[in-house]
């Protein structure tokens, strides 16, 4: 059995920066203020992470910042209803179909592994036309401030939600940055690195993920890499 944790933004989505416009508003609504969240990078980080990183540069401490989480991710909630549409958010090439083989398949768990916090994630699927129904496990940008300590949250509720014995070295993280390079590291596990997002396949190379796509159109190579054990 292979868990397949996919990546949201910059993997299986594009959302025109609208994941920001949502965070900025949260932001403002709880703290007062957004700080440098138009210029910070978002890539490989969490929500959680991300909202401390902001804050704490604008003064706040990391216990006041702490103490207005449950507030923040309400409102990103709420923002992400009235903001994440399908005029925003669109699927990343070839993703759609790949999809659909990865669920066709009865030794896969599609599962997340996202910077996105719980409540926001299925609100992005959706909007780019992805139902978020396929994934039966997640960990998310609520679940740690830092993103390597996904793995290990991601592998434990698939063994303890879904009665699964899974070996680290049968998990595989698809994503697009180093960030989820180096939480597959961190976890023991493999890494599909795809250059949808911010970073070029160069600097993704630079990184050594198992397996490295400029798209996911290449259907047929992407699902020899997730359940061949053989390299590419
Ligand atoms: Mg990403």
């Amino acid at each position: 059995m292979r868990l397949i944790l996919f990546d949201i933004d910059g993997t299986l989505i594009h959302s025109d920066r609208i994941g920001r416009a949502a965070m900025a508003r949260a932001l403002t609504d709880v703290f007062g203020h957004c700080g440098a969240v138009d210029t910070v990078s978002f890539g490989g980080k969490t929500d959680w992470g991300l909202v401390h990183e902001l804050m704490q540069a604008e003064g706040w401490s990391e216990v006041e910042v702490g103490a207005r989480l449950p507030d923040f991710y309400a409102r990103m909630a709420a923002a992400g209803q009235e903001m994440f549409t399908a005029t925003n958010i669109r699927p990343c090439p070839g993703v759609l179909p790949l999809l659909a083989a990865v669920a066709a398949r009865d030794n896969a768990v599609p599962a997340l592994l996202t910077g996105n916090i719980q409540a926001t994630a299925p609100l992005k699927l959706a909007a780019a036309g992805i139902d978020p129904g396929l994934f039966r496990v997640g960990a998310y940008g609520s679940d740690s401030a830092v993103r390597a300590d996904l793995f290990a949250i991601a592998l434990a509720r698939a063994e303890a939600e879904l009665g699964l014995q899974i070996a680290p070295r049968d998990v595989i993280i698809v994503g697009d940055t180093p960030g989820d390079i180096a939480c597959a590291r961190a976890g023991g596990g493999r890494v599909i690195a795809v250059a949808t997002g911010p970073y070029p396949i160069a600097t993704l190379q630079a990184h050594r993920p198992d397996y490295l796509f400029g798209d996911l159109t290449v259907t047929d190579a992407v699902l020899r890499a997730l359940f061949d054990d053989q390299q590419v």
